[in-house]
């Protein structure tokens, strides 16, 4: 039966925040694969204040339309609980890093476009350095290129910044350039107090 959204005509370009039943952050769907949920009865609960309406078919017997209500986070029972427990440490991607960053070099302070960065290891892989969140930063081209294949401390380089592993509810931001307020919202609550996220134009910078 197609669907149609009602309202708001941004929904396709939205992302629904998949919860398991216990409330972890689990996945980005898009809407599409969200109704696919609710008529499978999968859904414990939803919450968030942006609710999409979707359209269905004609019930040839009443003459109604069907809609379905959907909001913007679903939290659901089944196969995304039963899932093994999510890996602690996010998978490291050069966008996510840029964005861990906020787009900012570690070296210069400048702040540039993802196309201008480089994903820098702190200690070269000549010297063993590996490519870990704790290992790599954001730096300009010029600033890598300066840095070359020496620690920090031989090129007097210091960092502006320490490179740490993002928490569970922080990588879902990283992970999705579009959320909505309440999406926000909710993984903002579950983001340590020592993430950069919380600076003061961390959250807009992210984004
Ligand atoms: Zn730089």
């Amino acid at each position: 039966m197609p669907l149609g959204p009602v309202g708001m005509g941004t929904s396709s370009s939205v992302s629904i925040l998949v919860l398991d039943a216990g409330g972890t952050p689990r996945r980005w769907i898009d809407v599409e694969e969200a109704v696919g949920y609710y008529y499978k009865r999968q859904v414990a609960w939803d919450l968030g204040e942006h609710a999409f309406t979707l359209r269905g078919g004609v019930n040839r017997a009443t003459g109604e339309r069907s809609t379905l209500t959907l909001r913007s986070i679903v939290a659901v029972r089944g196969d995304c609980s039963r899932r093994a427990r999510f890996e602690h440490t996010p998978a490291l991607t050069r966008s996510m890093l840029f964005a861990r960053d906020r787009f900012i070099c570690a070296y210069c302070g400048g702040r540039f476009r993802p196309g201008d960065l480089t994903a820098e290891h702190v200690q070269p892989q000549s010297r063993g350095g590996r490519c870990t969140w704790t290992n790599l930063v954001s730096a300009c081209k010029p600033c890598n290129l300066r840095k070359g294949n020496r620690t920090p401390e031989q090129a007097r380089m210091p960092l502006l910044y320490v490179p740490y592993v993002p928490s569970l509810h922080e990588a879902f931001i990283l992970r999705n350039r579009r959320i909505l307020a309440d999406q926000m919202e909710f993984l903002m609550a579950g983001v340590p107090a020592t993430s950069r996220l919380h600076a003061a134009d961390g959250m807009a910078a992210a984004i």
